[in-house]
This record gives C-alpha cells, sequence and structure tokens, in this order.
C-alpha cells in the first residue's frame, strides 16, 4: 500500500509539488521515499500519516539528491531515528548505500534498487513487487517530461535507463513519479518518454542535415519556434544534451564559433533564474537546468563525415 504526502513547494520544476511517499512494508514498517525540500510542517505530515495506518517509519530512501527531494531526509531521520539511505554517489548525508541493482529489507518486503542515472548520475529507481510499484523519482513523472541538463544530466545514460526500466520490470503495474499523479499504463509511458527523446534527436539530426552548420540558439528556434522564451534554456540545455550524445556517438562535429555570443543567444543558452522565483524554487531550477555550467562559447555543430 502506497500513500503521498505532497509537499508545498509548487513551481515550474516541481509541477503541484514534491511527492514523498510512504510504502507499507508488512509487520508495521514503513518506507519513507524522498522527504522533500526542508519543509518541517511537510515532515509533519509525513510522520502523522504513517502513524495513522499504525506505521513506524523504517528507513529513508531518497532517489537523488535535488534540493526538492532530498533535504527533509534529515528531519524525518531527527523525528523517527529511521537511517536515510541513499546512491553511492549521493552527496546527500546518508547512513548506508542503497544496494545497486540489489534489494533493500524493510518489513516484510525485498524492495529492488535499480541504478537510474540520466537525471543526475546520482539516481536510482525503487522497486516494491508486491504492489507492483516503480517509484522513479525524476526519471519518470506523472505528467510532461524531464529535463535532462548538463553537466549532472546526461542523454545517453538517461535512454539507458529507460530501456533498462522496460527490461527489468515488465510487471510494474503504477509509476509513482517525483512529481505528479499515479501512472497505470507503465509500459505505454516508458515507451512514450523512449519515442519522445527519440523523435527531438531525429528533429536535430533533420535540422543539421538540411540547414548545415549550425548554433543551439538556431536549432532550438528551428525546433521549438520563438514564441515560448522563458522556456529557452531549457530547450537549449536539452539540445545540448542531445547533441552531446550525438558527438559521443561520432555522429555529430562541434567546432568553436570565433565570435562573441549576441545578447540573444546568452539569453537562449544560460538561464536566468533571478527574480523569476522565490528562493527554493530558485535553488530547485538551478540544479534542474544545470545553471552551474554558463555557457560563454558558441560552438556550431555539424553531421560528421
Ligand atoms: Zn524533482
Amino acid at each position: 500500500v502506497v500513500t503521498t504526502v505532497r509537499a508545498p513547494n509548487p513551481s515550474p520544476m516541481t509541477l503541484d509539488g514534491t511527492n514523498s511517499y510512504i510504502v507499507d512494508c508488512g509487520n508495521g514498517k514503513a518506507l519513507a521515499i524522498d522527504p522533500g525540500p526542508d519543509i518541517e510542517s511537510h515532515v509533519d505530515r509525513i510522520v502523522e500519516t504513517a502513524a495513522a495506518q499504525g506505521l513506524r517509519i523504517d528507513a529513508i530512501a531518497v532517489t537523488h539528491g535535488h534540493p526538492d527531494h532530498a533535504p527533509a531526509a534529515a528531519i524525518l531521520k531527527r523525528r523517527t531515528g529511521a537511517p536515510v539511505l541513499a546512491h553511492p554517489s549521493s552527496r546527500v548525508p546518508h547512513d548506508a548505500d542503497l544496494p545497486l541493482n540489489g534489494t533493500l529489507r524493510v518489513g516484510a518486503r525485498d524492495i529492488e534498487v535499480m541504478d537510474a542515472p540520466g537525471h543526475t548520475f546520482e539516481h536510482v529507481v525503487l522497486y516494491e513487487p508486491r504492489d507492483a510499484a516503480l517509484f522513479t523519482g525524476d526519471v519518470i513523472l506523472g505528467q510532461g517530461t524531464v529535463l535532462i541538463a548538463p553537466p549532472h544530466g546526461s542523454m545517453h545514460a538517461y535512454r539507458n535507463t529507460l530501456h533498462r526500466l522496460l527490461e527489468k520490470f515488465p510487471n510494474a503495474q503504477t509509476i509513482y513519479g517525483g512529481h505528479g499523479p499515479p501512472v497505470h499504463e507503465v509500459r505505454a509511458k516508458i515507451e512514450d518518454y523512449i519515442a519522445h527523446r527519440q523523435l527531438r534527436e531525429r528533429e536535430i539530426v533533420d535540422a543539421l542535415a538540411d540547414g548545415g552548420t549550425q548554433t543551439i540558439p538556431e536549432l532550438v528556434l528551428r525546433i521549438y519556434g520563438d514564441d515560448r522564451t522563458e522556456l529557452w534554456p531549457a530547450m537549449a540545455r536539452q539540445v545540448l544534451a542531445h547533441l552531446i550524445e550525438l558527438e559521443d556517438e561520432g555522429r555529430v562535429t562541434a567546432d568553436e564559433v570565433a565570435r562573441a555570443m549576441t545578447e540573444r543567444e546568452s539569453t537562449i543558452m544560460n538561464p536566468h533564474i533571478d527574480g523569476r522565483f522565490d528562493a527554493r524554487s530558485a535553488s530547485v531550477a538551478a540544479e534542474e537546468l544545470g545553471a552551474s555550467k554558463r555557457i560563454d562559447v558558441l560552438h556550431s555543430y555539424r553531421l560528421s563525415g
């Protein structure tokens, strides 16, 4: 039995807020997944919700370290004494590493853990076999798509992760994502996500085949149009993530452009977060968009060979 406790942190990056999950693992014990942002009242609700079901929180797992998912783990640990578990590479303070591609015993359940890089390098997906419940964090959301932004995001790793989810959990009945509602058409959802990335890659390759050498701002305007300006940096970094994968595969070559970026090009390439969000949402947006990687040098891309 899975109970969702939604954190009060809605924003463009977090949809209606971060989903924290309480998983009844039998024997009166529960696993808490993604306690969320550091909002005490939200942790109160997690503790109260578990108690109302007669459950003791026995372990706390974080899918990844982003500030909308992990900071409350420390607060929940303080309140319950339960250990915090995270990916071995996670910078979230944790008591034990999650066994990548192994199982975690909580109560009467063996929770399966899958290494799931792509959105970040330290992302895991968890699977509770009795309810056939797949906890995907920010690998798959209840609605919309996921941002894959360098330097911490990798499109190649992400696409591999989606394929491995299909192979590893063919019996999954429900996806419980980090944001948005549960998804019951599991296979169709994962296949949609795979198709979406294939389509975007196709559009980029076609644009390069058709227009010759192009920069990321040119590709953004060509593929997405020029009307949704507030989404430009998100689009630019998705295109960058695809181009890095295509370069790694030897299909695309990048050359540095020997001039400074125009103001418009810089506006497309670099997120302008200050003033657009409150502090909590700004830190999430900065992580999601890879804002730590400021891009000041323009490259032009062409198909190899
Ligand atoms: Zn998130």
